[in-house]
């Protein structure tokens, strides 16, 4: 049984049944048969049919909205967001896959070599519950392009978001079978991830979970992609526009209340700034509006789940414990965590050595800019980071010496449909999106013809 409950209400929206292994076997099936119906369908085929699933989102964009905020509580104007970038996802990547997966020619003694990007199977696609559409149709939208097929297990509790997603694709003209969810607890994975039929597994979630995964997929020789947790740095350097730096990391950390892989973790600021710094991040965080995620003027909604919010309030109690100092919040009711801010944070501190899923910013004083890279990459995540300086030929020196799938220099890391997404270290390894992420579950086929 898989329930899901409103975050704000507590209510219990729905129960759902897991299927049975028949019925898994059924849809393994259906998207094997579907996947080898593809291989006969054209691509430009394909990129109409991909049109139309971003037409129906942005149709129902409202019916999808509310579906997410009821299931895991982040904001309507958040959800509506979420759904708009998907649908924008399926158009830029209908409009540019063809490049992509367009084969590419290689010199070598033969008449003619070349290497041919061919789709593989199933891909098993396991996903979290923050970003319950985006982290699905990131995965999905390249990959159903390009021939493969997806079966999703969702986060246990947005159910209801899978299925929806599944339906969408099922009255879709893609083959039935092209995209289906499947209701699985994460501990029956095996059998699925072991079918022939299935030919890659992508995880987005903890690194627990991932390293659960990859070492299944190991067994069975399947390809994984994972893209795990991450405790991002924040530099603010001391010559950088202070301003837009503070609205930038308040947005950054609170956004999604705080449940972000690529959330702005830890703030690190140069010791002759980090005063002012801390003024104004605090002024920010104390505008945020907490609460019911369906109003407008609410814009940061609950937690997703109750022993979400406790862990993170244990985490809280720890650092304040171990020496870290409450600027204001520190307190929740329910799912509902007001937005906090620490300061006196040092690497010793919990919020700074494990990973915060939550509203909780802290802030970290650099002695320099060397010190402030140093306590950038004193993790064991690798995601994303973003670094604040008025001195561009500085950023891009700096930027070689981080740690971590992307540099965001003088902005906030957000994924984006055209540029490649993924970690180094703990955070995980391949690549979501661009080219480097359409290829990650493909046959690269060399081609040599004498
Ligand atoms: P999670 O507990 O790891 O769950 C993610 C997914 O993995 C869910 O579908 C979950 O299923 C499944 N799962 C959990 N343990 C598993 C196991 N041992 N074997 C197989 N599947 C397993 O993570 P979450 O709490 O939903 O999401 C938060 C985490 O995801 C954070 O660490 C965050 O940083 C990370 N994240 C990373 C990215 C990225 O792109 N790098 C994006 C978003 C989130 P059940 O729900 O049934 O347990």
């Amino acid at each position: 049984m898989f329930t899901s409950i409103n975050p704000f209400t507590q209510e219990t929206i729905a129960v759902y049944t897991a299927h049975t292994p028949q019925e898994i076997d059924q849809k393994l099936e259906l998207g094997y048969r579907a996947y080898r119906q593809m291989l006969q369908i054209p691509l430009e085929q394909r990129r109409e049919w991909m049109k139309q699933v971003a037409q129906s989102l942005k149709k129902d964009v409202d019916k999808h909205a509310a579906l997410i905020t009821s299931e895991m509580g982040k904001t309507l104007k958040e959800a509506r967001a979420e759904v708009l970038k998907c649908a924008a996802t399926a158009e830029y990547y209908a409009e540019n896959i063809q490049d992509m997966l367009a084969p590419r020619p290689i010199k070598s003694d033969a008449y003619k070599s070349y290497v041919s990007y061919e789709p593989k199977g199933i891909i098993l696609a396991i996903m979290p519950w923050n970003f319950p559409y985006w982290q699905v149709f990131r995965f999905a939208i390249p990959n159903i392009l390009a021939g493969n097929t997806g079966l999703l297990k969702h986060a246990s509790n947005v159910s209801g978001c899978a299925l929806a997603i599944e339906k969408l694709f099922a009255e879709s003209n893609f083959p039935e079978g092209a995209f289906q969810s499947v209701l699985v607890s994460s501990k029956d994975l095996e059998p699925i991830v072991a079918d022939p039929r299935v030919q890659g597994v992508t995880l987005t979630g903890s690194t627990p979970a991932g390293r659960s995964v990859a070492a299944l997929a190991g067994k069975y020789i399947k390809k994984t992609v994972l893209e795990l947790g991450g405790s991002d740095p924040f530099i603010v350097l001391k010559d950088a526009d202070l301003e837009a730096a503070a609205k930038t990391a308040v947005q950054g950390r609170m956004q999604n209340a705080g449940q972000s892989c690529i959330a702005a973790k830890r703030w690190i600021v140069e010791k002759e700034v980090v005063h002012a710094f801390t003024a104004e991040v605090k002024r920010i965080i104390e505008s945020l509006q907490q609460g019911d995620p369906t109003k407008e003027a609410t814009n940061m909604g609950p937690m997703a789940r109750l022993d979400l919010a406790e862990e993170l309030n244990k985490q809280l109690q720890a650092s304040i414990a171990e020496g870290a100092e409450l600027l204001t919040g520190g307190y929740h009711d329910g799912c509902n965590f007001a937005p906090t801010l620490l300061k006196g944070v040092n690497v010793s501190t919990t919020a700074f050595k494990e990973e915060t899923f939550g509203p909780l910013a802290v802030i970290i004083e650099a002695a320099n800019e060397e010190d402030a890279i140093s306590l950038a990459n004193e993790t064991n995540f690798g995601l994303g980071s973003a670094l604040w300086t008025s001195d561009l030929d500085k950023a891009a020196r700096l930027a070689t010496q981080i740690e971590s799938g992307n540099v965001f220099i003088n902005a906030m890391v957000r994924s984006d449909a055209r540029l490649p997404f993924g970690g180094v270290k703990e955070s995980g390894y391949g690549r979501e999106l661009s080219l480097e992420g359409t290829h990650e579950f493909l046959n690269i086929k060399t081609v040599y013809i004498q």
